[in-house]
């Protein structure tokens, strides 16, 4: 039997305004989430979610791959629910990647968005998880590369994520816990900025796990911070506390490695004053919410002999009844609208003042698009044919993605017109 020692750390970044991340150490669940959402949604949807997984975990009886699976998907409903009693929280979401230990000795992993597990095996890093993101599934058919992906205008989209509808399909991987394997659960924000070979470094070279993961917060930091980092790393070692992954390690000098004996939430950093706008964008999502398909292979292609992927099926027809399931339908196709219609934004006209939108062009069925941002700009500051496509609206998958557009319609015409506005 192994035992398991852990470390975490988290940070808003140098960007952000506030630290829409959340993680859970709570032996033997440890969790990373990373909420999406405007004003504090984003921060309610990963803490709903965290404190959902935790307690559903707690409850089922054995603890198992399934169980885990059910934890994720009892926390998509909480955070379903929450956006559905408070209309200024729809459209909310949040990415979960959770590791537990089950029945076993084994490992679960259950995800459901872009943050990651990876395991440094021996020495290599592999990432267990597939992205739910529109460009991990480019990369995986082969139309972009992994390269372009990393610069990719749309590597924010994703293509599943927690509290968006009321069931959502969660990915489960089954690894086998080899003593001085270390499992790093992170936020997009780490790999987006430190490459798999520094994570890999970091984690050759820190011993103890919460020193590990501070120092991964750090590279991500040094590289730009752009996004909130979190890092929960969980090593595995056997009972005696002999071949402790400290061993791969030279870390000498380090103080002895501390056990974290107790549960604990992360609470999200105090917000620094926030920087200067384009910055804070959050991370859109696709509407189509994917079916439980097959996930790719993980990113690097590197085979997974050990990594089992299961496909719980999302409702049991056979206890639920017919009604119930149509109810369930309908619900989802609603839910589904709702936030289809309000998970975009574009630049538009209001008379002759250039405005950014929250919703789509035209309004989806009853629900119309609001106003998110007046900006100073009026259609006498851009090039007179980009007027045109203004007055349509122009969609961009972000508020930040809109103040740039906006930010570069000025600009191309104060290039072409100096003498100008
Ligand atoms: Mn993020």
């Amino acid at each position: 039997m192994t035992v398991l020692r852990a470390g975490s750390a988290t940070d808003v970044g140098l960007v952000r305004s506030n630290n829409q991340d959340q993680f859970l150490v709570a032996p033997p669940l440890y969790a990373v989430a990373d909420g999406m959402g405007g004003a504090a949604a984003g921060e309610v949807a990963s803490a709903v979610a965290i404190e959902a997984l935790g307690e559903a975990f707690a409850a089922s009886t054995d603890p198992t791959p399934e169980g885990l699976v059910e934890a994720a998907r009892a926390a998509n409903r909480a955070v379903w629910e929450e956006a559905e009693a408070n209309p200024e929280m729809r459209g909310m979401g949040t990415t979960l990647v959770a590791l537990a230990q089950v029945d076993g000795g084994q490992l679960a992993v259950a995800n459901v968005g872009d943050s990651r597990a990876y395991v440094l095996h021996e020495g290599e890093l592999r990432q267990v998880t597939s992205d739910h993101s529109l460009v991990a599934e480019m990369v995986a058919e082969g139309r972009i590369s992994k390269e372009e992906a990393e610069i990719h205008p749309r590597r924010n989209i994703m293509t599943r994520a927690l509290g968006v509808e009321p069931d959502v399909p969660v990915d489960l991987f089954v690894e086998e816990a080899n003593p001085g394997d270390r499992f790093v659960l992170c936020s997009d924000g780490l790999p987006r900025e430190v490459s798999d070979e520094v994570i890999s470094a970091v984690l050759r070279r820190l011993a103890d796990p919460a020193e590990a993961a501070k120092e991964l917060v750090e590279e991500a930091k040094r590289r730009g911070g752009n996004d909130n980092i979190t890092v929960v790393v969980v090593d595995v070692d056997d009972d005696e506390g002999t071949a402790a992954p400290g061993e791969l390690a030279e870390a000498a000098g380090d103080p002895p490695a501390a056990e974290e004996p107790t549960a604990m939430v992360a609470a999200a950093a105090p917000a620094p004053p926030a920087p200067p706008a384009a910055s804070d964008e959050p991370t859109a999502m696709v509407a189509a919410v994917a079916p439980a398909t097959p996930a790719p292979p993980a990113a690097g292609g590197k085979p997974a002999p050990r990594s089992r992927l299961r496909h719980p099926s999302p409702l049991n027809l056979r206890v639920v009844g017919f009604v119930l399931v149509l109810l369930l339908v309908l619900g989802a196709g609603a839910g589904g609208v709702v936030w289809y219609a309000r998970s975009a934004y574009y630049v538009g006209l209001r008379g002759q003042q250039i405005v950014i939108y929250q919703g789509r062009p035209g309004g989806v069925l009853w629900l119309q698009p609001t106003v998110a941002e007046v900006t100073r700009y009026t259609t006498s500051d851009v090039l007179s044919y980009r007027v045109q496509s203004l007055r349509a609206g122009q969609e961009e998958p972000s508020l930040g993605a809109a103040r740039n557009y906006i930010a570069a319609l000025v600009a191309e015409r104060q290039r072409t017109q100096p003498g100008a506005a």
